[in-house]
């Protein structure tokens, strides 16, 4: 819009500024009074041309409003006799009133430029830090607690798609009473509300979940969830996750909350895939691949870790090494295959009677290790002695060929702190400790004890 002003003295700055800075209207110029220095100051502050002549008024042909700002007996009078044809004037209360209506309109501009600006700042730290983030555990965290964030909501939970045993799992959760059950896995039912979720093309809302008893599940109902969002996490087609962002009171999400995580879900569906790869390189990089146990460089890894976490805390920590009792001989009876299905076997019996914080390793060949934290000597040899009746009393393949008549084990043990206090040092003697096991005519276990070391 093109407008002149006339007149305008100190009393109109602000209309003046309004004006000038309202960038949908060009003043072509604002006729002044050659002696009137003070409205001359002001006019050349804000860069408004100024015109002293008021005839110069009635050639401007492409003039769309007069605004009139003169006292009533000013300049104004005398031009607005001569205005062009066909152009509005305004005066100064309604010339205010429009100021007024300008900066409102403005400032819910600006606002709302601030906002995404904020948001838009937001998912890009988003993106950073979630590409620098460590694991899938760090990558969830800051999905869920982004979400909140952005959508001022009270609760989120990060669910992840495993596709090995086709199952969900919470990798996630922020803003719960008692938490949503980290790890707990679920397999979609077919009218259920993930199916839905995976199902539907973009974010689902409910606002009131009174009104979805088909979509009721004891975890949400015991939360007090009301309303959500959820968002299927996609990539390359393929199901990552679901986002979930909730609020215990029925809520309506507004389209700039679904979209803004929708736009979230495009990152964390990246960064989570990212996750689980750099995951699942390193758990194969600490796996030995025969036995799916830890391999020879965890475990030395863990033992010093461990260790020093012993020493910290003044706790026991047992260390146990087992050797399968004449397995050449097994090998050379019934070939090197069926010799890995025994490994393979006797590596899952392990796995399944120790807990979950022992480290069970196959240390090399036919040689197994369990680092038992917390564990003081006397218990190892319990748990060791238990190891070995069971492997005893297992039935592995052809085992009656074996010169005792089965699979057995020798197991040596070393402890911290009763044998030594260095990592290799308690390999070492747990070594010495089998070495006796075997003398001692195998299927046996061997505590380390130095008087019989210094004996040897
Ligand atoms: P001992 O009771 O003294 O331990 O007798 P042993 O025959 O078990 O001991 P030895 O050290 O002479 O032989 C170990 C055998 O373990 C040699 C090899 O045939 C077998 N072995 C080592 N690694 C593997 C493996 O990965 N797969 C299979 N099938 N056999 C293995
Ligand atoms: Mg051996
Ligand atoms: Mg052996």
């Amino acid at each position: 819009m093109k407008i002149i002003i006339i007149g305008g003295g100190r009393n109109e700055t602000s209309t003046l500024q309004t004006l000038a800075e309202t960038t949908s209207i060009e003043i072509l110029g604002i006729v002044i009074e050659p002696y009137d220095e003070e409205s001359i100051e002001l006019a050349e502050a804000f860069n408004i041309p100024i015109v002293h002549d008021c005839g110069d008024l009635s050639e401007k042909t492409d003039i769309d409003l007069i605004v009139d700002l003169s006292e009533p007996d000013g300049v104004g009078k005398k031009n607005c006799d001569r205005k062009p044809v066909g152009v509005d004037v305004i005066d100064r209360s309604t010339a205010k009133l429009l100021c007024r209506l300008l900066q409102s309109e403005s400032r819910s501009t600006y606002d709302l430029i601030d906002k995404l600006t904020r948001e838009h700042w937001s998912l890009y730290e988003i993106g950073i830090s979630l590409s620098s983030a460590k694991d899938l555990a760090e990558v969830s965290q800051k999905i869920v607690e982004q979400a909140t964030v952005l959508t001022n909501a009270p609760a989120s939970s990060l669910a992840i798609y495993d596709e090995e045993p086709d199952e969900m799992y919470f990798s996630a959760s922020t803003g719960f009473r008692s938490g949503i059950a980290i790890q707990k896995s679920w397999k979609p039912r077919e009218n259920g509300l993930t199916n839905y979720i995976l199902n539907h093309k973009g974010p689902v809302t409910i606002s009131n979940m009174d009104n979805h008893p088909e979509f009721h599940n004891p975890e949400l109902v015991s939360e007090g969830v009301k309303s959500l969002i959820a968002c299927a996490l996609t990539l390359d087609e393929k199901v990552v996750g679901i986002i979930y962002v909730d609020d215990f009171n029925p809520r309506d999400f507004t389209e700039h909350d679904i979209s803004i995580i929708s736009l979230l879900s495009t990152y964390a569906a990246m960064a989570i895939e990212k996750a689980k790869l750099l995951e699942e390189t390193r758990l194969l990089s600490i796996t030995d691949d025969l036995t799916q146990l830890y391999n020879h460089r965890y475990l030395v890894q863990q033992l010093l870790t461990e260790l020093s976490r012993a020493k910290r805390y003044q706790e026991p920590l047992s260390f146990i090494i087992m050797d399968i009792d004449n397995f050449k001989q097994y090998n050379d009876t019934h070939g090197h295959v069926k010799g890995n299905e025994v490994l393979k076997q006797l590596a899952a019996l392990l796995k399944k009677v120790s807990r979950t914080y022992d480290i069970v390793s196959r240390y090399g060949g036919e040689e197994f290790t369990i680092v038992c934290p917390k564990t003081n000597k006397q218990n190892a040899f319990d748990f060791a002695e238990r190891i070995r009746r069971m492997i005893e009393n297992t039935e592995f393949p052809d085992a009656h060929t074996q010169p005792l008549g089965r699979i057995t084990v020798s197991i040596g043990i070393a402890g911290f702190p009763d044998d030594t206090r260095d990592p290799l040092g308690l390999i070492d003697k747990a070594d010495i400790a089998l070495y006796l096991a075997k003398g001692s005519g195998r299927n046996c276990v061997c505590a380390y004890d130095e008087i019989e070391d210094t004996a040897m």
